[in-house]
């Protein structure tokens, strides 16, 4: 019997384990050693989540736990905090670590509660102090950073997609440690699956393009996402993105969101105008090679991910900017 230290939730969506299970396996390994790590692929037999995990990330010697049940499959919270809590009262783990994605804001601090354990959600930094772990994690859509000591084992870690993956090496080893099958515990639940559908997956313009503008909110109304298209159109292959709050505004499709429940990309250059720079936000544009920012506020935390930032307001700074340019 597998018993991990930390076990990492890795679950799969689409047939593929969620990038975000890469950030949970790259704070496990930070937590303990790699032979103190076990993955756990929900909905897979023992074939199954090995095949999965082949090409996911340096799983060499990890310990995997297929917690098998089709019905985990269908992704229904109750069922997962069922199966997850009767497997964690066996194992034992200290830390049980996995996304911060929508999926597990459902299901985290449930299996939490079960456990007795602390939750500590939307994780992006981690320091071993002489006390213990400290965890850091935003607040206020990232205007303030809270660090956070959990008092006593176990702990449930949420962690925010992209903290910590580009953290991997390089080196990738596919070959995992001991594997193990655990048949799923399945009360009856509360609720039941009646319709799924498939989400917006067709290459857009924003998979391919060098450049992407992207408006934020402190674009200020749908006439000024004139000057973003314009901005865009001084580059070859470019392409107009937005943050959440524009596409929800129906300024942008929906398809043009950048994001954590959008589009990741990874342009040669990020041109950042009104973002603040949430994580649900950045977290989908860490492989940008270049990001500028344009923002009046010189505090909003894009400035922190920012390679260039510009502190003046889009209305002053791009039409002297696209000025520039066309005389150019
Ligand atoms: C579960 C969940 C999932 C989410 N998924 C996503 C996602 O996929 N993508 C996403 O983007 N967000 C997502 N969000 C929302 C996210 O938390 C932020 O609220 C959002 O990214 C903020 O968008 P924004 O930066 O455009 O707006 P704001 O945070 O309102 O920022 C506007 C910025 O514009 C600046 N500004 C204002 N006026 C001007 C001006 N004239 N010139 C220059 N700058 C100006 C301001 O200083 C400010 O920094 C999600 C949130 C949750 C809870």
């Amino acid at each position: 019997m597998i018993r991990p230290k930390a076990l990492v939730v890795a679950d799969i969506c689409q047939g593929q384990i969620s990038p975000v299970a890469k950030d949970a396996l790259a704070l496990a390994g930070l937590l303990c050693p790699k032979e103190q790590v076990a993955v756990v692929v929900p909905g897979a037999d023992e074939k199954e989540a090995t095949a999965l995990l082949k090409s996911f990330g340096d799983i060499g010697g990890i310990g995997v736990i297929a917690l098998a049940g089709r019905h985990l499959l269908e992704r229904i919270g109750d069922d997962w905090l069922n199966a997850l809590t009767s497997l964690c009262q066996n194992l034992d783990p200290e830390f049980v670590v996995c996304g911060w994605s929508s999926f597990f804001m459902e299901v985290a601090p449930g299996l939490a509660a079960k456990l007795n354990a602390a939750c500590i959600t939307g994780v992006d930094g981690f320091e071993n102090s002489a006390n213990g772990p400290v965890f850091s994690r935003l607040l206020a859509g990232g205007a303030y950073c809270a660090r956070v000591a959990p008092q006593k084992k176990p702990w449930v870690i949420c962690v925010s997609p992209g903290a910590f993956a580009q953290k991997e090496p390089d080196q990738v080893k596919a070959v995992p440690g001991k594997v193990q099958q655990v048949e799923a515990a399945r009360p009856p639940n509360r609720v039941r699956a009646i319709e799924r559908m498939a989400p917006d997956t067709g290459q857009s313009a924003l998979d391919t393009a060098r450049v992407v503008v992207a408006a934020g909110r402190g674009v200020g109304s749908p006439e000024n996402m004139e000057v973003i298209f314009a901005t865009a159109a001084l580059f070859g292959r470019s392409a107009v993105a937005g943050s959440r709050p524009v596409c929800d505004a129906g300024w942008l499709p929906v398809s043009a969101q950048v994001g954590v429940t959008g589009r990741t990309i990874s342009p040669a250059l990020y041109l950042a105008c009104g973002i603040s720079g949430a994580f649900q936000h950045i977290a989908a544009i860490s492989g940008a090679r270049c990001v500028v920012a344009i923002n009046c506020d010189g505090r909003a935390p894009i400035f922190s991910r920012a390679d260039f930032g510009i502190v003046e307001c889009l209305e002053e700074f791009l039409p002297a900017f696209m000025e520039i340019c066309q005389k150019k």
